[in-house]
């Protein structure tokens, strides 16, 4: 009989006790048993490239987080209630990297309850229950969360969209009905989301975007949206909100928010992801005026939110960032990574789009001959990358956009890596199909 390979019997007994609703990145999962940057390691001994991870941003294990947080957890660790100087330190650190007007931080668990309290905040301060959200986007899995995330109301199997929800088309230049990425077709989708606002009669209380759509297929907004809709969005009373849940924290290279890209300061901001490199965190950033409203209401209080390890780690990963210069490094490497998917792009039709800024890229993967999305050779080349001991993913509502948002201490001898494989991928790939095509 075949001896049982332990990666099967650990899948096994997951589906057994989870259910594979929690799902598993690749037809053949990999058993991890270590990460260091940008490296992880499973227990057959292979190294892995990461390419993919956005959530350790310094890199994994970096022993400047790590000691961080062993030395916080071995010293106090409490609740809000009680007075520590690591609340509000951090506090002020991570505000110093926000607008003026963004001076007010909320701190929970993860970007879902961020993006859950964001919302309720927008309720509570407008008086008003609609929101604006973007067609493909993705906020978190609340069920607040769940009602504003396209992403999964409109799957087939998902809740549907609820009837406080407002939905605009994503201003997309590489697959929408203007393309032209000069302004003007970011204005001609704001125009569109504007229509729509004006032909709900009553106000809403908040639009929510992120700046580039991670779930969405890597997609950035088109130029001009947010900075024409803002404006409208706040003559109605509305509360603008960017999800930089992704995007944020220098990963783009050229801004250290995303919001910075579209030359707009939103009222609100949810971020999480990088913020703790994978401690679990999240924070709600406002306006004072903003603040206030929430203040007048009922007490805000979370367990875990803001405790003094969570803001021990997230006051070392703004040290390291700072420390190691790794948005330059995200700026540098991200404009060589790209320059290369560029170059290859010139050989392959099938790279439709090669997109996104810093360290936070998407390469959409078409059929050549009508610019269809090819999901399989998408996926071809994800399965093949994770064969060839590196790792990217796929996403988009055709599943056809590799996603690379690599740690940040990614090198340029790291992105070559990723591109000469996808080279060779393609390579084989086409020469299989050829010979197919010549039977
Ligand atoms: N917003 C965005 C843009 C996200 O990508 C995610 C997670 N993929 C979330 C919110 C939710 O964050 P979390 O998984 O930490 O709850």
């Amino acid at each position: 009989s075949l001896e049982v390979p332990p990666v099967t019997q650990i899948v096994n007994k997951r589906h057994r006790y989870i259910s594979p609703i929690v799902s598993l990145s690749y037809k053949q999962p990999i058993h991890m048993a270590s990460a260091a940057f940008q490296y992880m390691y499973d227990t057959s001994g292979n190294t892995y490239l990461d390419a993919y991870n956005n959530i350790p941003h310094v890199g994994h294990s970096h022993p400047v987080v790590v000691n961080a947080g062993q030395q916080q957890m071995a010293t106090l660790n409490t609740n809000t209630r009680y007075l520590y100087h690591q609340l509000a330190d951090y506090a002020e650190k991570l505000l110093d990297k926000f607008p003026p007007s963004l001076n007010k931080v909320y701190f929970v668990n993860s970007g879902s309850a961020a993006s859950d309290l964001a919302i309720r905040i927008a309720k509570i301060h407008t008086g008003q229950e609609k929101i604006m959200v973007l067609e493909h986007g993705y906020h978190g899995h609340t069920q607040t969360a769940t009602d504003i995330s396209d992403y999964k109301f409109n799957n087939p199997k998902g809740q549907g969209q609820k009837e406080y929800i407002l939905k605009t088309g994503i201003p997309d230049t590489y697959r929408g009905i203007y393309k032209n990425d000069d302004g003007s077709a970011g204005i001609h989708y704001a125009e569109h989301a504007i229509e729509l606002l004006k032909n709900t009669h009553t106000p809403i209380a908040a639009f929510i975007s992120e700046p580039i759509s991670g779930c969405g297929g890597q997609i950035p907004l088109a130029k001009g949206y947010l900075k024409t809709l803002y404006p409208e969005i706040r003559k109605q009373g509305g509360i603008c909100i960017c999800d930089e849940v992704q995007t944020g924290f220098g990963r783009l290279g050229d801004y250290f928010w995303g919001f910075e890209a579209h030359d707009v300061v939103p009222d609100m901001v949810v971020i999480g992801k990088p913020i703790a490199n994978g401690h679990p965190m999240g924070a709600v950033i406002c306006t004072d005026e903003i603040a206030n409203s929430f203040g007048k209401g009922v007490e805000f209080f979370s367990s875990f939110g803001g405790n003094p390890v969570s803001c021990a780690i997230a006051l070392s990963v703004l040290q390291v960032i700072e420390e190691e210069k790794l948005q330059e490094n995200a700026k540098i490497v991200g404009k060589y990574y790209t320059s290369l998917f560029r170059k290859l792009q010139e050989k392959y039709r099938c790279i439709g789009d090669v997109r996104g800024s810093g360290l936070f890229l998407g390469i959409e993967i078409v059929h050549p001959q009508n610019q269809e999305p090819d999901t399989l050779l998408a996926n071809h080349i994800k399965n093949h990358l994770r064969n060839r001991h590196i790792l990217i993913s796929t996403d988009g509502p055709y599943d056809n956009v590799l996603k690379t948002k690599p740690p940040l201490c990614f090198s340029k001898e790291n992105a070559a890596e990723v591109v000469e494989n996808i080279a060779e991928i393609l390579q084989a790939y086409y020469k299989n199909v050829n010979k197919t095509n010549a039977f």
